[in-house]
């Protein structure tokens, strides 16, 4: 088909307009540093503000990228390697420990434009989880891969790969030590003590930038003492990380083994696509659910409109948000109580 140079220029034009109508859409990020038993009575000042110092970078560096125009997959990317490099959160260094005093680490990406993904778990030496999903996204034909395998690639593609030690710190170890004190299970035993302390601080991060694309990630060590190759909700996708730009993008933390019987973060979005639901409403009728159950944890939500939410049945998440409102850190419940969140 031939154009006249005045078809070709409405042409253009109607996609120049077009590009800006999908372009107009405010950035916005949300990140989680896990859920569980955070109580304030239990916590320093001095540690409270230094999560919160460290909550407040990640948040700002994934905003300014997204602020600058950048994707929301390379946002929540550095989100949550700011967080897998801190030993605060159960995430890269920092993990907890296995039962065999190990680290096995599980982490996911996933973006909402095209619904690509990718997945690791127990890995041991790769020392950031999460850049390893995002090349078994962009560089591998596949969406999930595990242990001994999943490290040959991280080889491969010259991730930085670390001792498993790297990921040692006392606080873990002391948890690992009480989980086993609490618990001796004999060996047909597969129980994991599900005290929320002993997990805590897995972290995730989901963001809309400025083409209206979402896109979610998700790094954890998994739950404390746990053993037999234990691989929880983070690499399962729509359990603890999804995305799909026609309804949310969400990333969760919690009790791994609920939120793969539940679909936690899928069945929010679901709520979203198909029963026309607000996202944060959905999120706070699945977690209410997930508790009936008998699952502890939360959730970070970004919907396809921007709205930033969280919903979690714990005490406390660790927890911020910024878009072009402002920012809020928060760690306990209450705080989101008063804040009407
Ligand atoms: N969901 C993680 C897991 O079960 C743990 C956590 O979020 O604290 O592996």
């Amino acid at each position: 088909m031939k154009l006249t140079l005045i078809q070709a220029v409405s042409l253009s034009l109607a996609a120049v307009t077009a590009s800006y109508a999908v372009a107009d859409v405010p950035v916005g990020i949300v990140i989680h540093g896990g859920a569980g038993t955070i109580e304030r009575s239990q916590m320093s000042n001095e540690q409270q503000k230094h999560y919160e110092a460290t909550l407040a970078e990640a948040v700002n560096k994934g905003y300014e990228l997204l602020a600058a125009g950048g994707s929301s997959l390379d946002a929540v990317t550095l989100a949550v390697t700011v967080l897998e490099n801190s030993p605060l959160f159960n995430a890269g260094k920092g993990a907890v420990y296995t039962w065999d005093e190990t680290h096995e680490l599980d982490a996911a990406i996933m973006t909402g434009h095209d619904r690509n993904a990718g997945a690791v778990a127990s890995v041991t030496t790769v020392k950031n989880p999460i850049l390893l999903a995002r090349a078994v996204m962009e560089k591998s034909d596949h969406v999930m891969l595990t242990g001994k395998g999943a490290e040959q690639f991280a080889l491969a593609q010259q991730l930085e790969q670390v001792d498993n030690r790297y990921f040692n710190t006392e606080f873990r170890y002391e948890a690992l030590k009480r989980a086993k004190q609490a618990q001796q299970p004999l060996p047909h035993q597969a129980a994991i003590v599900p005290d929320p302390n002993w997990k805590m601080g897995t972290v995730g991060a989901v963001a809309i930038d400025s083409k209206g694309n979402l896109a979610a990630a998700t790094s954890t060590g998994g739950m404390t003492a746990k053993r037999w190759g234990r691989v929880g909700d983070v690499p399962v996708l729509g359990a603890g990380n999804f995305a799909d730009n026609t309804s949310c993008a969400v990333s969760g933390t919690g009790h791994g083994e609920y939120f793969i019987r539940y679909n936690v973060a899928s069945d929010i979005c679901a709520r979203v696509k198909y029963q026309g639901k607000n996202a944060a409403l959905a999120a706070k009728e699945v977690i209410a659910e997930l508790l009936q159950a008998g699952g502890t944890g939360g959730v970070i939500v970004v919907d396809a409109q921007g709205e930033l939410s969280w919903a979690f049945n714990t005490p406390g998440m660790y927890r911020a948000k910024r878009d072009q409102a402002g920012t809020v850190i928060e760690i306990f419940a209450d705080e989101s109580e008063k804040a009407g969140n």
